[in-house]
C-alpha cells in the first residue's frame, strides 16, 4: 500500500511554547497577521497574552474573535472578511479545535475558490493558502498538527471532513500550560477524543508502519493521564501527558483514518449540536463491539497498551477487556449516554437516526473500519448508544 505522512513543518512543544508566536511568525516573512479565536480565549486574557508577544515583535495585527464551538461555513466567511479588510498574509489559531480549523479554512480560502464545500473530502484543495501558526488550549482534537478541518455546511446541515495538505498548519505550538485551565466536562470529553484517536488510527484499514508507534504512543498516554487530569485540573505531568498525547493521536489519525466513530459522530453534532468529544465518547463503547471481529488482534494489542488486562492474556478476552474497560472509563469519568445529552430528544432522534446513518456512510470514514457495516446496522449502533 502506497501511503502519504504529512505534519507541520515545525513543532515547537513544551511549557510556554506558545510565547515563540512571533518569532515563528517573522521567520515566515509575515507582515500582517489574523488571529483567530473564540469567545473564552478573550474573556480569559489568554488571547491577549498572544497579542502581546505580536506586538514585542513589531507585527500589525487584528482579532478575529468569533468562531462558535464546532465552527460553521458562515463563521468562516466572516473570518476570511477580516483577514482581507487587514490585507493579512498570516493568521494564528488560537484554542481548541474549532478556532485552530476555522483558521485552516479561512487560510485556505484566502488562497482558492469559495465556496467551502468545493473542498469536502480528500486531496481536493489546489492551491496553498496563508500559513497558519496553530496554538492548541484543548487536548484534545490535535487539530494543530493534521491536515483535516471539520466545518458544518449550514445549508445541508453537514458537518463537512476535508482532507488536504494544503489544510496543515505550517507551524504547532504546543504548550500544555494553556490547558490547566480546563473545566473536568470539557477534559474528559475532549480526552476521550483523543483516545478514539488513537484506537480508530490503530484499527483503521489505512494503519500504516509510521502511524501505528504514534497512536499507542497516544493510548498509553491516555490511560496513564486522562483520569489524573480530570480529577486534578492543575496536575502539571498530567495535562503535559494528555497534550502530548493529542498531538501523537492526530499525526497518527490524519496520516491513518479516522472510522466508524467519527463518522457517527459527525451527524451528532450536525443535528444536535453535542460537543464532538462527548459525541464520539457517546459511542466509543458500542462501536468498539460491533468491531472487534475485524481487527481482534489489534484491539487485543489496544486492551494491553491501555493496561486493562494482562500482557499474555489470549484475543478474545483482551477485546472483551477492552469493551468493559471503555464502559467503565465513560462511567467514571461522567460521561452520559447519547439520549441524556442535552438536546438529543427521543422523538426528533427517531425521525432523523436514519438521515444521520446516511450522512455517516457517506462521510467515507466508516468504510475505514475494521468491520464496515450497512446502514441498518449504523442505526442499531445509534440506538444502543441512546
Ligand atoms: P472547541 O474548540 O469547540 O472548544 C470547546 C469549548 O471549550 C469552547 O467553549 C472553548 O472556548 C472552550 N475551551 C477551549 N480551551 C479551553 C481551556 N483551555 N480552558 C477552558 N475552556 C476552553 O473544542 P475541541 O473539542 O477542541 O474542538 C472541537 C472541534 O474540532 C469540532 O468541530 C471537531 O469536529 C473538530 N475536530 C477537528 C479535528 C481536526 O483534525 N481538524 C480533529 C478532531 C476534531
Amino acid at each position: 500500500m502506497v501511503s502519504q505522512f504529512n505534519v507541520p513543518a515545525t513543532i515547537i512543544s513544551g511549557g510556554g511554547a506558545s510565547q515563540d508566536v512571533g518569532r515563528q511568525l517573522l521567520r515566515l516573512g509575515a507582515t500582517r497577521v489574523l488571529l483567530v479565536t473564540d469567545a473564552f480565549m478573550i474573556a480569559s486574557g489568554v488571547a491577549e497574552k498572544v497579542t502581546a508577544e505580536l506586538e514585542r515583535s513589531g507585527l500589525p495585527f487584528a482579532v478575529f474573535g468569533g468562531v462558535q464551538p464546532d465552527p460553521t461555513d458562515a463563521d468562516v466567511r466572516e473570518g476570511l472578511a477580516a483577514l482581507r479588510r487587514l490585507q493579512g498574509d498570516a493568521i494564528v489559531a488560537l484554542g481548541g479545535g474549532s478556532p485552530i480549523d476555522a483558521a485552516k479554512a479561512i487560510a485556505v480560502l484566502a488562497k482558492n475558490p469559495e465556496p467551502l464545500s468545493l473542498y469536502q473530502g480528500y486531496h481536493k484543495v489546489p492551491l496553498a493558502g496563508v500559513p497558519v501558526v496553530a496554538i492548541p488550549t484543548t487536548a484534545g482534537t490535535g487539530s494543530e498538527v493534521t491536515k483535516v478541518a471539520v466545518i458544518t455546511d449550514t445549508a445541508r446541515d453537514v458537518k463537512m471532513m476535508m482532507l488536504d495538505r494544503h489544510f496543515l498548519p505550517t507551524v504547532a505550538l504546543i504548550d500544555f500550560e494553556l490547558t490547566l485551565s480546563m473545566p473536568p466536562a470539557l477534559t474528559a470529553h475532549v480526552g476521550v477524543d483523543t483516545l478514539t484517536h488513537g484506537i480508530e488510527a490503530y484499527v483503521s484499514s489505512k494503519a500504516t508502519a509510521l502511524t501505528d508507534p504514534l497512536a499507542l504512543t497516544c493510548i498509553r498516554l491516555v490511560a496513564e493521564h486522562l483520569e489524573t487530569a480530570w480529577r486534578e485540573p492543575s496536575n502539571r505531568a498530567a495535562r503535559e501527558g494528555m497534550m502530548l498525547a493529542a498531538t501523537l493521536g492526530g499525526m497518527a489519525f490524519a496520516n491513518s483514518s479516522v472510522a466508524l466513530v467519527h463518522g457517527m459522530s459527525r451527524p451528532i453534532g450536525a443535528v444536535f449540536h453535542v460537543p464532538h468529544g462527548l459525541s464520539n465518547a457517546v459511542l466509543l463503547p458500542a462501536v468498539t463491539r460491533f468491531s472487534l471481529s475485524g481487527a481482534k488482534e489489534r484491539y487485543a494489542t489496544v486492551a494491553k497498551t491501555m493496561r486493562l488486562c494482562s500482557s499474555d492474556l489470549g484475543t478474545e478476552p483482551a477485546c472483551e477487556a477492552l469493551v468493559t474497560g471503555l464502559v467503565e472509563l465513560n462511567r467514571r469519568l461522567n460521561v452520559p449516554r447519547l439520549g441524556e445529552c442535552r438536546g438529543v430528544e427521543r422523538a426528533r432522534f427517531d425521525s432523523v437516526v436514519a438521515k444521520m446513518a446516511e450522512d455517516a456512510l457517506a462521510s467515507g470514514s466508516p468504510q475505514n473500519n475494521p468491520v464496515v457495516p450497512a446502514a441498518d446496522q449504523v442505526i442499531e449502533l445509534y440506538r444502543q448508544a441512546f
